[in-house]
């Protein structure tokens, strides 16, 4: 598989809210990997706020598995998830693929019917799309991030930028 589309998502979106569940279930995806910091809430948030738990409740009521998976810390993702009710993995080390079939493995799930949610290309989209699963990208909840972070997002821009004019991003699955 090329660089190129190992950093492309199967789907990009504007934010969680805008995933199609029904699409997804008719694909054969049963279980969410979810990033937790600017995907599911700004990283300086330590809480799911009330329109992320009915998105959890909603999924979960639909079937799906939902599981947290991050490179944050054990503190900051334990007791996130904890408010959650969700299962998850902190310190993953994404784009490696152990954490990715360590969630599937905890979610007594399958590659083909996984799909991973995220907000960096870098991480989420390249270890999805390693490990072989479904991916989406989300955009970033908000900017405001440590300089490191910052320098990885003009380099995904310039990504993204070269994935649409290739024609490699849809909006569909
Ligand atoms: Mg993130």
């Amino acid at each position: 598989m090329s660089i190129l589309k190992k950093l492309t998502p199967d789907l990009y979106l504007e934010s969680v809210y805008e995933l199609d569940v029904e699409k997804l279930k008719k694909n054969g995806i049963d279980t969410i990997i979810t990033d937790l910091d600017n995907t599911l809430v700004g990283w300086n948030e330590p809480s799911p706020n009330s329109k992320l738990m009915k998105w959890f409740k909603n999924l979960i009521d639909q079937g799906f598995k939902v599981v947290i998976v991050s490179n944050n810390g054990e503190n900051r993702v334990a007791s996130f998830a904890k408010e959650a009710g969700l299962p998850f993995i902190s310190k993953a080390n994404k784009p490696r693929r152990s954490p990715f079939s360590r969630a599937i493995e905890l979610m007594e799930s399958k590659k083909n019917s996984s799909a991973v949610i995220g907000d960096q290309i870098f991480t989420d989209v390249l270890g999805g799309n390693r490990s072989g699963l479904f991916t989406i990208l989300v955009i970033p909840i908000n900017e405001k991030e440590f300089i490191g972070t910052k320098i990885v997002r003009q380099a995904e821009k310039m990504v993204l930028r070269s994935l649409k004019n290739r024609g490699y991003i849809k909006g569909e699955i």
